[in-house]
């Protein structure tokens, strides 16, 4: 799982409308814009719809029979997972009182049925606009500046998510964590600077290892993490040893001089009574990294 910071990929747009003309005309009128849009006509899947395919902007119909865009708004502004998606509201002829409230319940805009092409364009380009801004903005904020790895923060939350995962769906999640061997003489015999350059060559040896799905963080100075997903202790150990390998294979150039590294390893798993949560989950694999590093350091640990 890494950062797409430039955003070029397909915005997607979810349509919630009672009416399949006003799908037809939507469908039309937003043609030429490359968007991708999908429909609902059915209030009551709104919701689900939404938490699913998390679109990058809803056009929600205020007036529906049964279950109308106002209640559809505040479920989703409510929820977290749902809760940064901007919605325009599909009114009417909308009066001052209907508007004011569809800006009240979260809405980022609205436009009035019967629709002027030009501006259903325009305001749509609008919203997924600061969309991406707002996209671009998170993905920043979990991102380690020297490594370009996730940071702590993402750690934490994707680490929670593998933890929520085994409780609710049994599905296991391994954690390998491992820090760099005697980093401080590196940095006392050749530089801060070129301690740096070990540090940003572990990081980019890690992300060539790791598959679509697994993270990998920055866990703090000079210790990296990675989740596995989909995987036990006996994946996240073969990960680990692979990638001590590779990186006990690196050879760095200072002056004339070749420098090696190596990095001591600890390996979790959600398969463990012990993990319960992320701090549990996190400690187990921290107290095989000091295993691992008492037992002589360049080595992978996965037992107490
Ligand atoms: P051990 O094998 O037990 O892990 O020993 P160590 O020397 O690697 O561990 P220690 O915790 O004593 O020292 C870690 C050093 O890493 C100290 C700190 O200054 C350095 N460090 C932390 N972050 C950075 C960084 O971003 N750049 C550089 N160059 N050094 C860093
Ligand atoms: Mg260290
Ligand atoms: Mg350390």
């Amino acid at each position: 799982m890494n950062a797409d910071l430039f955003g070029d990929e397909q915005q997607t747009i979810l349509i919630v409308d009672d009416s399949e003309l006003i799908h037809r005309l939507l469908e039309v009128h937003l043609r030429t814009e490359g968007h991708g849009l999908t429909h609902i006509v059915d209030p009551f899947e709104a919701v689900e719809a939404t938490r699913e395919q998390k679109p990058d902007l809803i056009l929600l119909d205020i007036d529906m029979p049964g279950l109308c865009g106002d209640q559809i708004c505040s479920a989703l502004k409510s929820n977290p997972e749902t809760h940064d998606i901007p919605i325009i509201f599909l009114t009417g002829k909308a009066d001052i009182a209907t508007k004011v409230r569809c800006f009240d319940l979260g809405a980022v805009d609205y436009i009035e049925k019967p629709f002027a092409a030009p501006e259903l364009r325009a305001r749509v380009r609008a919203a997924l606009r600061t969309k991406r801004y707002l996209d671009l903005l998170s993905t920043r904020a979990n991102i380690d500046g020297l490594t370009g790895l996730w940071n702590r923060a993402r750690f934490d939350s994707c680490a929670n998510a593998m933890v929520e995962s085994k409780r609710r769906y049994g599905r296991d999640s391994a954690l390998v964590l491992f820090d760099i061997d005697h980093f401080k003489r590196c940095n006392d015999r050749y530089g801060h600077p070129f301690g740096d350059k070990v540090i940003v060559s572990v990081a980019d040896r890690m992300t060539e290892s790791i598959r679509v799905g697994d993270t990998a963080c920055r866990y703090g100075g000079e210790e990296f993490a990675v989740l596995l997903e989909d995987a036990r202790l006996e994946k996240g150990v073969a990960f680990a040893e692979r990638l001590r390998a590779d990186i006990n294979a690196m050879r760095l150039r200072f002056g004339d001089e070749t420098v090696g590294v190596t990095a001591s390893f600890g390996v979790a798993s959600t398969e463990e009574a012990v993990v319960k949560d992320v701090e549990s989950f996190v400690a187990s694999a921290d107290s095989r990294l000091y295993l691992a590093k008492r037992g002589g350091r360049n080595q992978v640990r996965a037992a107490a």
